[in-house]
């Protein structure tokens, strides 16, 4: 069998029926119906967070994250270090992209590099907490205050990972996070933004219903609410969120025994607690790693590249140079890791990547 760099986790199927009897029963399919409410008591609580919406994607997540922040134009600086979606959602809200470099060693936005990217056109800072690291959140918010500017973090890989005590999405004006069926939490399709001001929050609540109340516009909107469906495959995941993380950190941990002198890792983060979302590794330069992706192809397992091309470099932006981004998008991809990956398919992985490295 095909392994692929992630495999959905599935709840025991009795306990996803159980969700889908009471909806069967009481005929309320979406529009903030009972499995929705409860999600969002229950993952908010998980966090420890407040003003948590739940809702379609996390593209639409970071979408609704600049609308309700009121921002509909200006410059928007970003990381050019992740997935497609965090810049396209700017893109489509139609602002304006500006890349800042990122560092060498854990691939998150350098804030050093930030103050010397602001216009007087400079509206936000959107940045990712990239594989579940944390971003230097001081520094970001100090910057942030110091210009007047609003703070988004997509955190879709951030679910589970703490900084200081505190989940990595209890950071910035808003925090976005998906739910799709790849990440480490998943409700299939879904996301979720959690924001800081209670006042930015009802307006986002608006803006994900239409932007009115019965017969009340009040205000533009979108559809970005999220189904019973969908939050009956979360509330059927919950459970397992730790057994997850767990699991995860088994597998990271003996690929990091086994390929320690073979690949290149992102450096440990003091006050991190990790969550282990991705297995990054990097390698000397592209050639070594399309080697190493052509022999582990041919034993039919496939890794990505995670993230690759750097987003600066997308036919349909004007992206400010990036080498260190463009160098390290060149070389890095994330092994196979998800619950349940056998030790047995992660030593031949290891040693498929020695066999090429030696
Ligand atoms: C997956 C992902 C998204 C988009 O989330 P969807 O729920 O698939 O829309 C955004 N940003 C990053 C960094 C992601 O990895």
């Amino acid at each position: 069998m095909s392994i692929f760099v992630t495999k959905s986790f599935m709840p025991p199927i009795e306990e996803y029926n159980r969700q889908i009897e009471d909806i069967f029963e009481n005929c309320i399919l979406t529009n903030n119906g009972p499995k929705v409410k409860e999600l969002e008591r229950k993952i908010s609580e998980y966090l420890g967070v407040e003003n948590f919406q739940y809702v379609t994607n996390g593209t639409i997540a970071l979408q609704l994250a600049l609308s309700a922040l009121d921002i509909h134009d200006g410059e928007i600086i970003t990381t050019p270090f992740s997935y497609v979606a965090t810049t396209s959602s700017i893109l489509w809200e139609r602002c304006k992209p500006v890349f800042v470099d990122i560092e060498p060693d854990n691939f998150t936005i350098d804030a050093n590099k930030i103050e010397d990217a602001i216009t007087e056109k400079t509206r936000a800072i959107m940045a990712v907490h990239v594989f579940g690291y944390s971003c230097n959140v001081q520094k970001i918010e100090e910057i942030a205050k110091k210009h007047n500017l609003k703070v988004i973090y997509d955190g879709a890989h951030a679910f589970g990972s703490k900084y200081m005590g505190k989940s990595l999405l209890s950071y910035g004006d808003v925090s976005t996070c998906s739910f799709h069926a790849t990440k480490l939490y998943h409700t299939v399709e879904g996301g979720a933004c959690i924001v800081k001001d209670k006042d930015v929050s009802d307006r986002l609540s608006l803006q994900k219903r239409f932007g009115h109340n019965v017969d009340n516009h009040i205000m533009l909107g979108i559809n970005g609410k999220q189904s019973e469906f969908h939050a009956a495959m979360g509330l059927a995941n919950f459970p397992y969120i730790n057994d997850i993380i767990t699991d995860r950190k088994r597998a990271s941990d003996l690929y990091d025994n086994l390929l320690k002198e073979y690949v290149i890792r992102p450096k440990h983060q003091d006050n991190l607690e990790y969550n282990y979302a991705y297995y990054p590794v990097m390698f000397k330069n592209e050639a070594e790693l399309l080697k190493v992706f052509d022999a582990l192809n041919a034993a039919d397992i496939f890794p990505r590249r995670y993230f690759y091309p750097s987003l600066n470099k997308l036919s349909y932006v004007n992206g400010e140079n990036c080498p260190i981004s463009e160098d390290i998008s060149s070389r890095i991809a994330c092994l196979p890791l998800y619950y349940g990956i056998e030790n047995e398919v992660i030593e031949k992985i290891a040693d498929i990547i020695k066999g090429v490295l030696n």
